[in-house]
């Protein structure tokens, strides 16, 4: 099964993505965490990328595709695969397309900017494992440390108020567009549950199922 998660940086596609992984036994792809790591790891790819993530630019197409092929040429991904934070863009959308990878349901999880808003800017995340945590609704049992592995919790760069307004700004011009061009292919479903980690993944899930 070949799935994309579509939705607002903050969205919770990360969580979704990680449930669907263990309903289906299938890799989830997230262009943002391969960009990640290799910021971290101080490759080339990595320094091309840095100064557009830190301000809440997109990444250029060319780049992103490059990488998606790439990922997507591993064995782990030929039984299918769930992809989170990619396409971000109309060209995208098309390479995917032009790559002849048949996508089986587009999964939109639609939440307000406001709640996204509040979540994003309350967020933090373990340097190490990349574990998430909120301020308020998700605190670590060690103010500032990952429950799993003891790492220091940090704010990323593109998660401060200002940034956090142009992303969304960027994913209703950028992005959001996409849900016409899937829904013209018959494949969008849309999730408009987000009250619990719970609710919304139940709802992901019955929407991957058909049932909604
Ligand atoms: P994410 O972790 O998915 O919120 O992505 C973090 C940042 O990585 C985004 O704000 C973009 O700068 C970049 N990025 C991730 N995926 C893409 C993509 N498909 N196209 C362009 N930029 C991307």
């Amino acid at each position: 099964m070949n799935l994309i998660l579509l939705g607002a940086p903050g969205a919770g596609k990360g969580t979704q993505a990680e449930a669907i992984c263990k309903e289906y036994h299938i890799p989830a792809i997230s262009t943002g965490n391969i960009l990640r790591e290799a910021i971290k790891n101080g490759d080339e790819l990595g320094l091309k990328a840095k100064s557009y993530m830190d301000s809440g630019k997109l990444v250029p197409d060319e780049v992103v595709i490059g990488i998606l092929k790439e990922r997507l040429k591993s064995d782990d991904c030929k039984e299918g695969f769930v992809l989170d934070g990619f396409p971000r863009t109309l060209p995208q959308a098309e390479a995917l397309d032009k790559m002849k990878i048949n996508i089986d349901k587009v999964v939109e999880i639609n939440v307000p900017d406001e709640v996204i808003l509040e979540r994003l800017s309350g967020r933090r995340v373990c340097e190490k494992c990349g574990a998430t945590y909120h301020i308020q609704n998700k605190k670590p049992k060690v103010e500032g440390v990952c429950d799993f592995c003891k790492e220091k919790l940090v704010r990323r760069k593109d998660d401060n108020v200002e940034t956090i307004k142009d992303r969304l700004k960027v994913f209703h011009d950028q992005t959001e567009p996409l849900k016409e061009y899937y829904l013209a292919q018959n494949k969008l479903c849309v999730v408009t549950e987000y009250g619990s980690v719970e609710s919304s993944r139940k709802a992901t899930l019955d929407a991957i199922r058909g049932n909604i």
